[in-house]
């Protein structure tokens, strides 16, 4: 009981590898992300703690390394780690936060799957989780607890340790009331949100949508509003909203809501396009795309990223106009999930079902439409195809945030590119420099790719100077920095009272 900042996220923030029988923990491959950001907030800390979760056989088995203490460029820090059985992380993760949770956080109710979910093994789990935090926090100190997972976190942890300040954040959408109700357990959930200090959301219609789900169970009164600064509204676009509410007061205990997009690390996606590596990889790239227009897609096999619809607007691309065939090229990344999850197989079957008919019909044995990748492909070589990309076609049907558009801008030091977001990924309220199209609509997708392929060089220009001014202005840094400000101004805001609002809020 020691740390004066507690982190609670589910992955571990290191890699653990095994050398000749040997544990090592190692710093995170890649430093693109939010880990390590979260990592360098450490340093400005005495003493600082990580909750994540690890797969045990035995929890109770006394070998089990619960806490472990790292030391790394970030600083020294302590992981505590949770120790849970294959069946408990298979109820609470993939169970009932990705068949229950994920579907309605995403507005998908058809997706909903109730049948199977624990919900004592849920609960239980949250409060092994608090209990793992409370006993790291030293008296007063922050805990900043992360996503959907964890729901039931800080109602727990405020009941064990009431002097703590805690913020939790949602990685996610959160929908209105219409759709979160669906969740039986909403008022547990909500009940447990508004027991911590902050609760955070990337844009101001995820706080809007949150206050929605409070209202429909407590009367909380006026609660204050804020105009959204123009940075954060795409003109007439579908998430983009006016006004965002601030502060919400239940039982007389105040709840900040605090707005802050996740950016990327544009210093460091910068850098890594600007090396020889990259050079070299996006030269060969260049030589076998040749003279042909390349879009590029990049995603998750998830019914939310709406990769079949993307699919078939690429067939009707080709139908539509003959003079494009053999000289435009798409190259779909869409990653497999998690094995255990047999929710995404049809899904993966639909894509490869579409492309190879695509690759039937429009392929020759030296030229294929569409390449679909179903691997993870390694962050180097995908900023590499970010540079040789025309055009990056991002179509999610519901996204949170979307960072592979934001890296594809930061990618681009070249100024030219053009990118065509969905304007349901929360990321285009920051993008109206984009074509923003409506991925639920075949006509807007049509048009748009349209748009894109056939755009001048100066519009493409023009546009990413933008893009590029919107993703730099707000990177992890920026992000972090913001949350925990909100969280503690005097640990880590600038040391101003101006530090204690949101950036976004605050300034407007
Ligand atoms: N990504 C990757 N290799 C791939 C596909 C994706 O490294 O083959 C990374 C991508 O660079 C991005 C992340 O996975 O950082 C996806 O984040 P995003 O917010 O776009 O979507 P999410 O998967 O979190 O819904």
């Amino acid at each position: 009981m020691s740390s004066d900042l507690v982190i609670v996220y589910h992955r571990q923030p290191y890699e653990e590898v095994v050398v000749d029988g040997k544990t090592e923990y190692r710093e995170n491959k890649s430093p693109n992300g939010i880990v390590p950001t979260l990592k360098s907030f450490f340093g400005k800390v005495e003493n600082a703690a990580w909750v994540a979760w690890k797969e045990a056989a035995t929890p109770s088995d006394p070998g089990f390394d619960r806490v472990v203490e790292i030391e790394d460029s970030f600083g020294r820090y302590t992981v505590s780690r949770l120790p849970l059985t294959a069946a408990q992380v298979r109820s609470f993760y993939h169970i009932t936060s990705k068949e229950a949770f994920w579907p309605i956080l995403h507005g998908f109710k058809e997706k909903y799957n109730y049948d199977p979910v624990d919900w004592p093994t849920f609960k239980e789990v949250n409060w092994a989780f608090a209990e793992a935090a409370a006993a790291e926090a030293a008296q007063g100190a922050s805990v900043w607890v992360h996503d959907y997972n964890l729901w039931l976190v800080p109602g727990y942890l405020r009941q064990m340790r009431p002097d703590l300040r805690i913020s939790f954040y949602h990685h996610t959408p959160f929908p209105s009331a219409d759709m979160f109700n669906v969740l039986p357990w909403r008022g547990e959930i909500i009940d447990s949100l508004l027991a911590a200090d902050v609760v955070g959301f990337h844009i101001p219609r995820y706080a809007a949508n949150f206050l929605s789900a409070v209202r429909s169970q407590h009367d909380v009164g006026n609660v204050p509003r804020a105009a959204v600064p123009a940075d954060l509204i795409a003109e007439g676009s579908a998430l983009s909203d006016r006004t965002v509410p601030t502060e919400i007061t239940h039982n007389g205990h105040v709840v900040q809501l605090g707005v802050t997009p996740v950016g990327v690390d544009v210093d460091y996606i910068t850098r890594l396009a600007g090396n020889e590596n990259t050079a070299t990889l996006a030269k060969r790239f260049r030589a076998e795309v040749g003279d042909s227009t390349m879009l590029l897609s990049v995603g998750r096999t998830d019914y939310t990223k709406g990769g079949a619809d993307q699919l078939l607007a690429f067939e009707r691309l080709l139908e539509r106009r003959p003079e494009l065939r053999g000289t435009v090229r798409l190259l779909h990344v869409s990653v497999s999930a998690n094995r255990a999850m047999t929710v995404y197989e049809p899904i993966q079957r639909e894509l490869e079902e579409i492309a190879g008919r695509i690759n039937g019909r429009f392929g020759s044995f030296t030229f294929q439409p569409v390449a679909l990748i179903s691997r993870a492909v390694p962050f180097e070589e995908l900023v590499a195809w970010y540079q040789v990309a025309d055009v990056a076609w991002i179509t999610p049907l519901a996204d949170g945030m979307n960072l592979v558009c934001k890296e594809y801008v930061s990618a681009r030091t070249d100024g030219d590119g053009v990118l065509v977001l969905s304007e349901f990924a929360g990321a285009a309220v920051e993008m109206g420099a984009a074509v923003l199209t409506n991925p639920f609509s075949t006509r807007a997708m049509d048009f748009a790719i349209d748009l894109a392929i056939d755009m001048p060089e100066e519009e493409r220009r023009a546009r990413m100077t933008l893009l590029r001014a919107a993703v730099a202005k707000r990177d992890t840094r920026h992000w972090a920095r913001d949350q925990l400000a909100m969280l503690s101004p005097e640990k880590f805001g600038e040391g101003s009272a101006a530090a204690a609002g949101s950036d976004e809020t605050a300034a407007a």
